[in-house]
């Protein structure tokens, strides 16, 4: 069964208004198992309107439209579906009533032109608006169902998720889920190679990468007539992620972040944590602190931009700021020091770096940036060299501290296991 959206509005082509209905409907068909293979965007016209229907038609059994559903003389949808289908459009009792009680209930008289809301083509199936006005409607003609929905987004999707989902789940009862391994620390290029032989051979489910910044997603999607038995093929496939990449899998959740993973990590073994930063001034902080429940372990953050702000507050030598320089493991090995001495955490990451545009030099170019990592004493320090825009580095070194305090916890911890 295959599906299309057509969304009506001089307003959406004008880029006005941002087509979220589109990408709200697209992902419900995704998820009802329905193949969306096109997206139009039409003016409140009929003659466009008319040609967009039947392109439609001619290729997908299911027409989504939003928009154009209201009372005025541009909003012409209903009308120019009925003629495009053949239909009359007739009064319908319901609709009627519904439309009098939402005016009753605000204490308004319905105008004229607002029972133009309740006429629908003559055999059609008429969805209620609980948010509105405009009754929604799914009339079919020929092999095709087409669904008009109301343009406001309150409406279509309230609409959408309790009288389309149900009618569209009748004729195309198969379900698509999907779960979402997320890796940290590996290349894009290295996740595929260790999938190659799954990815050569898949059919149901399929897997697929995803790059984020320090990040690999690997999203596994099955298609089955049940959600159970949906989660039935996604399951065994998990399973053989986890097995073939371990600890650089730090969630199987979609709604888990690194910085949430690593908060967990850290709960789990009560550990507390703080930061020293100086080229991410404050990010990596702030992205530990997005976590609800954080105050548990993150206990202080230093932002030390300059040299005396290093050594002040983080005890770092004069001596080695001046023969080693600011952006260096040494300085990044005693910010981690002098951050653990200070705030007495379990855990202390430090980062300094050069985020550009300027400010680097041959030996040290933009985007070479250390981060440190102090688990109980022992301090981790890694050279990185990011590429990109100074926005880009910073973030690229927050992932890369949150990537390598899990790392040095998870050692940790495994050590301490073998004790
Ligand atoms: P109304 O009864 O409010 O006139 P309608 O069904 O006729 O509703 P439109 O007139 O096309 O719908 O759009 C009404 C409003 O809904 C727009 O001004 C806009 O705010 C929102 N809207 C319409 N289409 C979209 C869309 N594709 N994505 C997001 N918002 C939209
Ligand atoms: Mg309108």
């Amino acid at each position: 069964m295959t599906a299309e959206i057509i969304c009506v509005g001089t307003e959406l082509l004008l880029g006005n208004i941002v087509n979220t209905n589109a990408a709200y409907l697209a992902q419900q068909l995704a998820k009802l198992g329905m193949s969306c293979y096109y997206q139009t965007v039409v003016g409140d016209n009929r003659e466009r309107l008319l040609e967009a229907l039947d392109a439609a038609a001619k290729r997908s059994d299911v027409i989504l439209l939003s928009g154009g559903l209201g009372p005025t003389q541009d909003d012409l949808t209903k009308e120019t579906v009925a003629e495009y289908c053949g239909k009359q459009l007739v009064m319908d009792e319901e609709s009627k009533k519904m439309i009098e009680a939402y005016f009753a209930a605000r204490d308004l008289k319905p105008t004229e032109n607002n029972w133009k809301q309740a006429m629908v083509p003559e055999g059609c199936k008429v969805f209620p608006n609980h948010n509105g006005t405009a009754p929604g409607i799914a009339v079919s003609a020929r092999k095709n169902h087409f669904l008009l929905l109301p343009g406001p987004p309150e409406e279509l999707e309230l609409m959408f998720e309790e009288s389309a989902v149900p009618y569209l789940r009748e004729m195309s009862p198969s379900v698509i889920l999907s779960q979402t391994v997320k890796t940290c620390g590996l290349s894009e290029s290295f996740v595929e190679q260790q999938l190659r032989d799954l990815i050569d051979k898949q059919t149901n489910p399929t897997i697929a990468t995803y790059a984020k910044t320090g990040e690999v997603h690997v999203r596994v999607t099955a298609k089955a007539d049940t959600a159970k038995e949906a989660n039935k093929l996604i399951k065994p496939m998990v399973k053989e992620l986890k097995a073939r990449f371990g600890n650089s899998i730090y969630s199987a959740d979609e709604g888990v972040t690194l910085e949430k993973a690593l908060a967990d990590l850290l709960s789990s073994a009560g550990l507390t944590i703080s930061c020293a930063e100086s080229c991410t001034g404050g990010m990596l902080s702030a992205t530990l602190i997005n976590v609800p429940g954080i105050s548990e372990l993150y206990k202080a953050g230093f932002v030390t931009y300059s040299n005396k702000a290093k050594r002040k507050l983080l005890n770092v030598k004069k001596g080695t700021l001046q023969k080693y320089g600011a952006v260096s493991s040494q300085t990044a090995e005693e910010m981690v020091k002098g951050l653990i001495a200070e705030t007495k955490t379990d855990v202390g990451l430090a980062v300094t770096g050069i985020a550009g545009p300027d400010g680097g030099t041959k030996e040290k170019p933009v985007g070479l940036v250390y981060v440190s990592c102090n688990v109980k004493g022992k301090v981790t320090v890694k050279e990185c060299h990011f590429q990109g825009t100074r926005e880009k580095i910073r973030r690229s070194s927050v992932t890369t501290a949150l990537m390598l305090a899990r790392i040095c916890v998870l050692e940790y911890l495994s050590k301490e296991i073998l004790k």
